[in-house]
This record gives structure tokens, C-alpha cells and sequence, in this order.
């Protein structure tokens, strides 16, 4: 059972947390608790960092950061021992999570299982620090933002956990968000593959690595509200049934920037030396698109996120005269939105439904991408809630009211 920021972001909200792993315990559970840092809390102590230091050095800046999950799950432990369950904090390096070296991105190299299961064995609930671990000289780490769902998924696969309940301030995942899309709904199931494509396009419910995790071991998700007992999302591995639905899932992310380059020369190596200077600076790429070349030149448009832009254009600058296009184009008020589904494999026209829905409302799509699972536009950024509201009720997730 993991509980998020919001979910131990008070007393009482401790308390919750503390009657609901007793329940589950009373249910005859064998339960591990994950916490994370108190809401707000992590953002506290990141600013902190940065008033003492313009640089924090990084091996301080985990053992500061990691402070956060320290404080919740001593007082998620005190709050069990108090409804006379056994619980005992562990940090990361008690329940033995080793990491690699890369403080503030560590990644998890193993779990020694035995100190959690040891605990289990004697009765106890282990509530376990999220987010943190350690590397191979016992040096708190930490595993980037919102580790603690990467924490959890690690747990509940080296102790071979039936399943790792992710508990948070909304009942689920939803088709899109509700905020945005007011019919969106939660949706029952869904694979690790269209959660991993929902997670990295923006759905805030899961850490994007948590579900790349989840996936590999294959440790079923269940993403539900720790404000009321209703079932949430399911994030499974794939069955039959799931390719029955054409579209699980609509997101966009309205951050991106565009780029042209009009007139490139269309010779071997220039791709390559366009992208590897922009590597280089360590600038994600996403979309890419090159035209068919004309008279020995060709065009070719791009998106980076929007706070990358300028230092993309720096890059490409630097390059211009060995490279020699002919000049450059940005637009920065572009968004990303896709349609998620595993049944497109199975399921021809999901791409013309989606650009006739978006042509019969006159938006224009500037690039378009593909994989087996996704369909990805970018169009202007100020018809990206209009597009994905259509887009819901043409691909029929509306609520039924
Ligand atoms: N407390 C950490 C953060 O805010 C980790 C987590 O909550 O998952 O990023
Ligand atoms: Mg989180």
C-alpha cells in the first residue's frame, strides 16, 4: 500500500492512512506501507537546498530531500502501534534498497528482500520510506520526483506481492482529464503499455519509471483514492478484452515548441549532426518530421518542450554555417495531443476518425506521429481542450449521464 503526498499531508489524513492499512490488516493482509513525503513538503526542502546553495551538492541535497518520507512514516508507524498493529518505519537503507550512484535520479539496483520479510515473518508492518535507497557506500539517494511510486512497484516485486495498491487524492485514472474533459470517466482497466504512453504524455497519477518497472516484473497496479473505499484503475498486463476498446485514453501536453528548418541541405550526416548537437545539450527531441526533398533540399520540424527552445536555437545556431540551412522557424504556442489505445492494432480508421473529428471542427494539424498504440497531432495550443473534448465524444468515452 502506497500512500502519496496528499494522502499523509495532515494529522488526520495520517490517521486515515493508519486506520486503513489496520483494516486491511484486520482483513488478514500481510501489508508493506510505502509513504511519500508530506504534501508540499519535498518542494519546502528543495527550495531550502537552493537558498543556502546556488549549487546544493548533490549527496546532500538527497540526504536533505529524503527527510520528507523519513517524518511520514515514523508517524505512520506511531499512529498503527496506537490501533495495536505492529508498525515499524524502515528507511532505504533498513529495507536495504540499493541504488546506483546518480544522486537525485538514483535508479534501484536491487532489493534485498530479507529485512522486510523478516519483519513480515514477526508480524509487523513495515512502512517503508519512498523515494529514497542507497548506493554501494551506504550514501542516501534519491530516485526523482515522485520515486515513491517506483518504491513501491520495487517492493511489491522483490517480495512477490499479489499487488501494489497505489493510494492518492483521485479514485483512479481517468479517460482525460476531468478538469478539461467534464464527461471523462475512471477507467476500469488498463495495460502497463497504454499507462506508460498515458504517464509520459502527462497524466500525473504515476511516475512514468514506476510503470516502466511495473511492466517489466509484471506486478499489477491498482490506483485508487485514499479518501473512500471504491475499486480504482487496474493497470495490468494485457488480455483479450482490452483490444475491444479502440481508444483507452486521450492526453496532451500543451509545453511544446516547434521548430523548422526550411531548405536543409539532403545529404547523409545531417540529421545526425542536427540531433547529436541538440543531445549534446542534453534537449529531448520528440516529434520529428522531414518532407521529401526538392531540388537537393528538404524541410524538417521538430518539437522540444517550450523551456527547451531557446536553448535549442542556441545549439542550432552554433551549427547553421557547417550545416547551412536556409533559416529557421519557431512557433511556441503548439500542443501534443494523442489517443491511446491497444485496440488500433486490431482496429482499422482510428486515424481518419480522429482527423475528421478535428477537421469538422476546423483544427488544422501541423505534424503528425504514429506508433502501434498511439496517434499523436500537434496542432495550436489554444484548441487543445476543444480538440480533446471532441476526441472523447467521437471515440464514445463520454460518461453516460
Ligand atoms: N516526495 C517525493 C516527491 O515529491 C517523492 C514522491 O512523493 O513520490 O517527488
Ligand atoms: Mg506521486
Amino acid at each position: 500500500m502506497k500512500f502519496g503526498g496528499t494522502s499523509v499531508g495532515s494529522v488526520d489524513r495520517i490517521q486515515a492512512v493508519a486506520d486503513r492499512i489496520a483494516a486491511a490488516v484486520r482483513a488478514g493482509d500481510r501489508v508493506v506501507a510505502v509513504c511519500s513525503a508530506m504534501s508540499g513538503e519535498t518542494n519546502r526542502l528543495i527550495a531550502l537546498a537552493h537558498e543556502v546553495s546556488a549549487r546544493p551538492l548533490p549527496r546532500e541535497y538527497d540526504v536533505l530531500v529524503a527527510t520528507g518520507e523519513q517524518a511520514s512514516i515514523a508517524l505512520v508507524a506511531m499512529a498503527l502501534n496506537d490501533r495495536g498493529v505492529a508498525g515499524r518505519s524502515f528507511t532505504g537503507l533498513q529495507a536495504a534498497i540499493r541504488t546506483d550512484r546518480a544522486h537525485t535520479k538514483a535508479r534501484i539496483v536491487d532489493i534485498d528482500p530479507q529485512p522486510l520479510r523478516a519483519a513480515l515473518e514477526r508480524g509487523e508492518v513495515p512502512v517503508v520510506a519512498g523515494f529514497q535507497g542507497i548506493d554501494a557506500e551506504a550514501n542516501t539517494t534519491t530516485l526523482g520526483r515522485g520515486g515513491s511510486d517506483l518504491t513501491a512497484v520495487a517492493i511489491a516485486h522483490a517480495l512477490n506481492a499479489d499487488v501494489c495498491e497505489i493510494y492518492t487524492d483521485v479514485d483512479g485514472v481517468y479517460t482525460c482529464d476531468p478538469n478539461v474533459v467534464p464527461s471523462a470517466r475512471k477507467i476500469e482497466r488498463i495495460s502497463y503499455e497504454e499507462m506508460l504512453e498515458l504517464a509520459s504524455l502527462g497524466a500525473k497519477v504515476l511516475q512514468t519509471r514506476s510503470v516502466e518497472l511495473a511492466m517489466k516484473v509484471d506486478v499489477p497496479l491498482h490506483v485508487r483514492s485514499s479518501f473512500d473505499t471504491s475499486e480504482g484503475t487496474w493497470v495490468t498486463r494485457e488480455v483479450p478484452e482490452m483490444e475491444d476498446i479502440l481508444v483507452s485514453g486521450i492526453a496532451y501536453n500543451n509545453r511544446e515548441a516547434k521548430i523548422s528548418l526550411i531548405d536543409v541541405p539532403d545529404q547523409p550526416g545531417i540529421a545526425s549532426s542536427i540531433f547529436s548537437t541538440l543531445a549534446d545539450q542534453n534537449i529531448n527531441v520528440d516529434m520529428i518530421i522531414q518532407n521529401i526533398s526538392i531540388d537537393g533540399t528538404t524541410d524538417m520540424t521538430f518539437t522540444v518542450a517550450e523551456t527547451d527552445l531557446d536553448a535549442a536555437l542556441d545549439a542550432l545556431r552554433s551549427i547553421q554555417s557547417d550545416v547551412g540551412w536556409e533559416h529557421i522557424e519557431t512557433d511556441r504556442e503548439v500542443a501534443k495531443l494523442s489517443v491511446v489505445g491497444v485496440g488500433m492494432r486490431s482496429h482499422a480508421g482510428v486515424a481518419a476518425k480522429m482527423f475528421q473529428t478535428l477537421a469538422a471542427v476546423g483544427i488544422n494539424i501541423q505534424m503528425i506521429s504514429t506508433s502501434e498504440i498511439k496517434i499523436s497531432v500537434v496542432i495550436e495550443r489554444k484548441y487543445v481542450e476543444l480538440a480533446a473534448r471532441e476526441l472523447h465524444s467521437a471515440f464514445g468515452l463520454d460518461a453516460s449521464a
